[in-house]
């Protein structure tokens, strides 16, 4: 046996539950296809995931590396603009996170999980899985194109989109949601603190097209990551090459596009579409499926980092478990918990996409405190708090809110 615990990917889903992992006193080995750092899109963290690095203890490696501190979000459509402070929400925790760049990011956390002990090796690519009740196995082949077994008590896939056991044991299912594209850059900005907040993130509306949304998100050094998501054919229909798409529809965006209309852009525009996906199940003889190798929703709330680390914590805790011989029922202490925060998010992201959610956003009824408080804690990460009623029944109060907001 190689190492009692063997996970795929050393994104923050894997990194994370490495560190954890190690910290429980088990010994973990990380294979991982890229070396570091790797550029990765998902920059907006939400404050709910630092409680995950605290849990890690890899939060002090990031507060100290000085990202651009994100405190809420500003949204606008045309000349509506409404502010979300997280600091002023129910759910009790972490009000505060960061906006980062994630090359710098995902390596902090990698170096900081070798720090308690995972062995991190790179330029290591699963080709084949079997899966395994007691010793399930992997073939990986090693930079020079060589491929060994590995053996292990248990496989972590952490393998974000690289989706490496969902497609090799056929657990892919059809996403809920029509394939989305997104088109994105980082630019140097020089948008001064009397322009814009730079401890927040804006998401922009599309002023004639409700189903195309805009990020900026502040970095440090003075630079912004800038992205427009929608249906793949609006995006197409913008232009015949990417660079025409995103020109023409930052220039359609209204105060972003004001914001960057000095900015230099300091990337290639990159392209990602037909990211939402699901499995089947969440777990299998001698595996389990972490952040988006199991289920990735959408960014508009910023919560793939947040449902990532949610499960590296669920997931290390019932491992741990059951190497030390404890029945484990993974439905009930993993899928189950889980899910429950993503059917949170999902729900207020198919409101975003028909509209209803941005008609609460920008007219939300006046001094609505604990309804603001309630919604500021979603969107904050908080998406598991059932003493939120928001979480507990989203569907019922959001209808609520709807009528109200009418
Ligand atoms: P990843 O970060 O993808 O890490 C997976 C790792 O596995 C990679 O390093 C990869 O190299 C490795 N790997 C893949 N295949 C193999 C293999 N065969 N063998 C070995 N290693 C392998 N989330 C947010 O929280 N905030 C945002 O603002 C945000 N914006 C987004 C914008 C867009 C357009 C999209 C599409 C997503 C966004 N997300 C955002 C989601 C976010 O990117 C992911 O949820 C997050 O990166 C998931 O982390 P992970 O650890 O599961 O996977």
């Amino acid at each position: 046996m190689d190492s009692e615990i063997i996970i795929i990917g050393a994104g923050p889903a894997g990194s994370v539950a490495a560190s954890m992992l190690a910290r429980m006193g088990r010994s973990v080995t990380v294979l991982e296809s890229a070396t570091f750092p790797r550029f990765s899109i998902g920059e907006s963290l939400l404050p709910q995931m630092m409680e995950f690095l605290e849990e890690a203890d890899l939060l002090r490696d990031v507060v100290q590396h000085g990202f651009q501190y994100k405190n809420g979000a500003l949204f606008a459509r045309g000349d509506e603009l409404t502010s979300y402070d997280f600091r002023q929400k129910l759910s009790p925790g972490w009000g505060t996170t960061y906006q980062v760049r994630r090359d710098q990011f995902d390596e902090l956390l990698a170096k900081g999980a070798q720090r308690h002990g995972a062995n991190i090796l790179f330029r290591q690519t699963v080709t084949a899985f079997t899966p395994d009740a007691e010793r399930p196995s992997l073939r990986v082949r090693d930079e020079n194109g060589d491929e060994r077994t590995m053996t292990a008590r248990m496989v972590l896939d952490a393998s974000g989109f690289g989706r490496v056991l969902a497609r090799m044991l056929d657990l892919e299912e059809p996403a809920a949601f029509p394939p989305r594209m997104a088109l994105f850059t980082h630019f140097k900005d020089h948008i001064s603190a009397h322009d814009y907040d730079r401890n927040k993130i804006l998401i922009s509306v599309h002023p004639e097209n409700h189903a195309i949304w805009y990020w900026m998100i502040p970095l440090a050094n003075g630079q912004t990551s800038a992205g427009v998501v929608g249906e793949v054919a609006d995006i197409t229909a913008a232009g015949a090459t990417r660079e025409e798409r995103y020109n023409r529809l930052l220039h359609e965006s209204g105060l972003m596009g004001r914001l960057l209309s000095s900015g230099e852009m300091i990337r290639d525009i990159g392209e990602i579409a037909g990211y939402a996906c699901k499995v089947k199940h969440l777990w299998g003889p001698g595996y389990v499926l972490l952040g988006n190798a199991g289920e990735f929703l959408d960014p508009i709330f910023s919560s793939g980092v947040t449902i990532a680390l949610k499960s590296a914590s669920l997931a290390t805790k019932a491992v741990d478990r059951q190497l030390n011989g404890e029945a484990v029922d993974w439905d009930a202490d993993f899928s189950r918990p889980l899910i429950k925060g993503i059917d949170t998010f999902r729900t207020y992201v198919a409101a975003w996409y028909d509209a209803s959610l941005q008609r609460i956003i920008f007219n939300q009824p006046r001094n609505a405190g604990e309804i603001t408080r309630s919604i500021n804690a979603v969107l904050a990460g908080y998406a598991w708090d059932d003493n939120n009623p928001f979480v507990r029944d989203p569907v019922r109060y959001l209808n609520l809110l709807k009528t109200l907001c009418a």
